[in-house]
């Protein structure tokens, strides 16, 4: 069977490594360079447990997408990649209001029986959470999930693609186009050149809705721009330090090279507008400096800025389109993308060659509230 991916985010990028390891598949990723790819940009925390998000749909696949990590990274390893940045430094939930925190711990140990991968429950004062992320500020006190990771989009994207090549996929670079006999979906053209596969993926991010429109489909996705802060912190050790997760959208998380990622924008309406704005690096920084003033004296290495896929509600667009062909959707993981990704990506490949994916995907489906052919 051959498939042809088109967008290699970390959905496409998951898809096409997944492919490569079955021996009967022949697999095509097709990824155009451009500004504003959300993985290139995403924060890359993996925490699922304390989300605000109420949906139980949204919850079940954000929950196995954290669980399905450690097997990723374990394949990755044995196809010689070590290079996947993913690690468990574990989240506080910082607050400053003792019964905030209650609430967070009752509910977060309420999940535990149904998810130990999240790891140990701490209950910290403020003394010890400040050591465990030293710029907080001294009032914050903490609930603490052992099991929480992050990773950097970038490492992984391209330690799927690699891979995935190593197992024999192609892998070309340019836009692709779904091409149509009227009725369904014949083919994909990139240039001059025809691809002619038995299943197409569409994992093209926020920008899955102008590829399916020459098909006749509209799905309700639309960009929304994320700008998110780099800072350098000198001299610090910063490899073990948690990710901080205040009680808002904004969020903190550290890698190993000093460096302290503070998110992020959520700018709805925003459409495929790559810029960074006053106003936008203005929000992050001072929400950054109300919970970490130790940030001050770091220095602004860059702003990256990304625009996140957005369906209509919470969850992601997954599901074949058997009514315009061969073609399988997944797009719409919004803020979620690099934690459920890769699952995402997996689960896609398994729709496309017709594997049991293990899970009742219906709730997902790419046309739920939209059209086909008009
Ligand atoms: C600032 C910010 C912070 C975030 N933080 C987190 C976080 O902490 N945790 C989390 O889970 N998620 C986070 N996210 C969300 C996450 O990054 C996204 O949901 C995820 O990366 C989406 O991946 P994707 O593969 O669907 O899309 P993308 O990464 O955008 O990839 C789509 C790809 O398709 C390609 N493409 C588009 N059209 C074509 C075409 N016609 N032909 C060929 N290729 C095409 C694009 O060039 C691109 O490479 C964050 C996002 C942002 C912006």
């Amino acid at each position: 069977m051959r498939v042809a991916v088109i967008g290699a985010g970390i959905v496409g990028a998951s898809a096409a490594y997944h492919l490569s390891r079955r021996a009967d598949t022949e697999v095509i990723l097709i990824d155009k360079e451009q500004d504003g790819k959300a993985t290139l940009a995403g924060a890359g925390i993996i925490c699922p447990w304390v989300s605000h998000v109420g949906n139980p749909d949204w919850y079940r696949l954000a929950k196995e997408g954290a669980k399905f990590y450690p097997e990723l990274v374990r394949h990755l390893e044995e196809d010689g990649e070590s290079q996947t940045s993913y690690k468990q430094v574990g989240a506080l939930c910082v607050s400053d209001r003792p019964e905030e925190l209650d609430r967070i711990e009752e509910a977060v140990r309420a999940k535990q029986p149904d998810a130990p991968e999240l790891g140990e429950v701490l209950r910290l004062d403020a003394k010890e959470t400040r050591r465990r992320f030293p710029p907080l500020n001294e009032e914050l006190e903490s609930v603490y999930v052992s099991g929480a990771a992050r990773i950097d989009g970038r490492l992984l994207r391209k330690a799927m693609v690699r891979a995935a090549k190593k197992n024999g996929a192609r892998i070309i670079e340019g836009e692709a186009s779904l091409i149509s006999d009227g009725d369904k979906m014949t083919g994909v053209s990139v240039g001059d050149e025809v691809i002619n596969a038995d299943q197409v993926i569409v994992t093209a991010g926020a920008w899955v809705p102008e590829l399916l429109e020459p098909i006749g489909v509209q799905v309700n996705v639309q960009p929304q721009r994320g700008q998110i802060l780099h800072i350098d912190v000198q001299g610090e050790d910063t490899s073990d330090w948690p990710v901080v997760l205040p009680q808002s959208s904004h969020y903190m998380l550290a890698f190993d090279d000093s460096r302290v990622v503070a998110g992020a924008t959520r700018e709805t309406g925003s459409g495929f507008d790559y810029r960074q704005t006053v106003g936008g690096v203005h929000e992050v920084t001072g929400e950054a400096l109300r919970i970490a003033p130790g940030l001050s004296q770091g220095t602004l290495k860059e702003v990256r800025i990304g625009f996140r896929p957005m369906g209509e509600d919470s969850l992601p667009l997954l599901g074949k389109l058997d009514e315009v062909g061969q073609v399988t959707v997944a797009t719409g993981l919004g803020p979620s993308g690099l934690m459920m990704g890769p699952y995402v990506g997996y689960l896609a490949a398994c729709l496309a060659t017709g594997e049991e994916a293990g899970m009742d995907l219906s709730a997902y489906h790419p046309l739920r509230g939209a059209a086909v052919n008009g």
